[in-house]
């Protein structure tokens, strides 16, 4: 396997980097962070700078890329424009809150997870946690969605 490509995104972008979180990917939320802070941090950590910012993306050089819809479909089908390899679905491997990695919880405990109600944890299959923040995952309602805000953002490439 090549090395996966990770991100940091700017604060314009917060929706953006849940759901390229919800693809797997490491992506690092800039919020609170000066463009300078975010160019010191894309380099150390080996990340693209994904932004809004005509000034940043500038100033990143080969390391960032601007995106010019403020609409999350479009700006989905913007990055998979830029980088033709990006998934389209959805892993349980990134927590899309804080970015921490998902574990398979051990469902031979009766007892739920906390965030877990017990007609999931008695009914689904496959529950994910955050080994940093907690927050737990399963398919129902939500990711069902995020499936298929993916779907039409992805449509026109297959
Ligand atoms: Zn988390």
């Amino acid at each position: 396997m090549t090395e996966e490509v990770r991100w940091i995104a700017d604060e314009m972008l917060g929706k953006l980097a849940r759901y390229l979180r919800f693809l797997g990917y490491d992506v690092r939320y800039a919020k609170d962070m000066k463009d300078g802070e975010i160019l010191e941090a894309a380099r150390a950590e080996g990340r693209i700078i994904l932004t809004r910012d005509e000034l940043l993306a500038r100033r990143g050089k080969a390391r960032a890329f601007r995106l010019i819809s403020p609409e999350i479909e479009r700006q989905l089908s913007e990055v998979r424009r830029l980088f033709p390899t990006l998934r389209t679905e959805v892993q349980f491997l990134r927590c899309s809150v804080c970015n921490g990695n998902l574990v398979i919880a051990d469902k031979s405990t009766p007892a739920p997870p906390k965030g877990v109600p017990q007609n999931v944890w008695d009914t689904i299959h496959e529950v994910s946690i955050c080994t940093s923040c907690g927050h737990a995952y399963w398919e129902g309602t939500h990711t069902e969605e995020i499936r298929q805000t993916l779907a039409r953002a992805f449509q026109d490439r297959p």
